[in-house]
């Protein structure tokens, strides 16, 4: 398919979503994006329409915008100045769209960073996005009007935050591969299980790598996060839809992650999901996946690792790692013990068998042996590494 190269000043944008798959109705809406944020002006034609209607504005100047060099106006007061009683946007209906500030017309993909040489696009999930019905290439959400609009914004080339580099590749060959593995999403989108999507991220990653794998690794890696999390059902299709449109995203928010642990953490986050939908009264939208995949990342890695074998690296000792801490629990203490020692059996254990043989692990899991696995998962994210089953 034929592809509009996108580009800012030279510099080349990477959008970590499909044309057109995030909708937002901002007529349906009460505005969140608009109560206690800041305003970014782009160009000083804007600040000047501003002005005209309320000169003091000029004294809640800001030089920076979401963390970008573009100047700002910062709100003193809960809510933007331009909001009716009814939480509508006066600009919009008194001048119309095209004289809101910059980054109003641009939120929620206002939020531009730097990955090497690429500029990406990252949504806010403040304002309540859906998943369109099917990906288009027309319409405000489509890249092409997303990349008009940040033109006509003068969004700066430069100056914008960076996305730390993964560990094992370095951007200019990660952004192809996470570009291929957002196109591909297209025909996941109303797959029943996110299995299929994420082999196919592990048969793309790894032929980028120049690596050979072992197939059904996807598989036994969900089948051990169901058993240890015992969970009662797969996500529901809705939720899974979701998680295939936002993957793209999801990898670069963990970034940190390496690319082939990627698709393993993402089916790990598929089976929580599932968990999490089961609980009564639960319903799962795009920010709480974002903001679930963001604050159980630790634990997700760890998941997304039990069939594999762990040891600690070279240079590191659990009693070293344990000093650093003002307090932790037994069994967290234990299970990293077990990682140090693994090596020396004549048979190591996958990670699912040395948390599965802990006495105190029991499905359904404590709290606090959750809370173990979660800071497990952040040690063994720093100073572990794993071998295949
Ligand atoms: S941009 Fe999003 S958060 Fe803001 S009013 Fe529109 S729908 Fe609501």
């Amino acid at each position: 398919m034929a592809r509009n190269a996108h580009l800012l000043a030279g510099r080349p944008i990477y959008f970590p979503f499909l044309s057109g798959v995030l909708e937002y109705d901002c007529a349906s809406c009460t505005a969140p994006c608009c109560r206690g944020a800041q305003l970014g002006i782009g160009r000083s034609r804007e600040l000047v329409a501003l002005l005209s209607i309320s000169p003091a504005l000029a004294l809640c100047a800001a030089p920076e915008f979401a963390s970008s060099p573009m100047p700002a106006l910062q709100s003193p007061i809960d809510a933007c100045w331009f909001l009716d009683q009814r939480n509508r946007c006066r600009l919009e209906w008194a001048v119309g769209r095209e004289n809101k500030p910059a980054s109003c017309r641009l939120f929620p993909f206002h939020q531009v960073r730097g990955c090497g040489e690429y500029l990406v696009v990252m949504p806010h999930f403040l304002c309540p996005l859906t998943i369109a019905d099917v990906p288009h290439t027309a319409g405000h959400t489509s890249h092409d009007e997303i990349c008009l609009e940040m033109h006509r914004a003068g969004v700066p080339r430069d100056g914008h935050l960076r996305i730390p580099e993964p560990p094992d590749m370095p951007w200019h060959a990660a952004i192809p591969l996470e570009r291929r593995i957002r196109d591909v999403s297209a025909r996941h989108l109303d797959d029943a299980d996110y299995l299929e999507y994420a082999q196919e991220q592990e048969f793309i990653t790894h032929g980028v790598m120049g690596e050979t794998f072992a197939s059904g690794n996807v598989a036994r890696l969900r089948d051990a996060s169901v058993k240890l999390l015992s969970s009662p059902n797969p996500p529901s299709m809705r939720t899974v839809r979701m998680l295939v449109a936002l993957t793209p995203y999801l990898r670069l928010r963990g970034a940190e992650v390496p690319r082939r642990s990627m698709p393993y953490v993402l089916t790990a986050l598929a089976v929580l999901l599932g968990t999490i939908e089961s609980i009564p009264g639960t319903r799962i939208t795009l920010r709480a996946i974002v903001q679930l995949f963001e604050h159980r990342l630790p634990l997700l890695y760890l998941l997304g690792h039990l069939a594999e074998t762990p040891r600690l690296q070279s240079g590191y000792t659990a009693d070293q790692l344990l000093r650093g801490l003002p307090h932790y629990s037994e069994v967290f203490s234990r299970l990293l013990r077990e990682v140090e020692h693994n090596p020396e059996r004549s048979r190591p254990r996958s990670l699912a068998h040395i948390i599965a043989e802990d006495p105190e692990v029991k499905v359904p899991l404590r709290p606090e042996v959750v809370a173990a696995l979660w800071r497990l998962g952040r040690f063994l994210a720093d100073a572990g590494t794993f071998a295949p089953p």
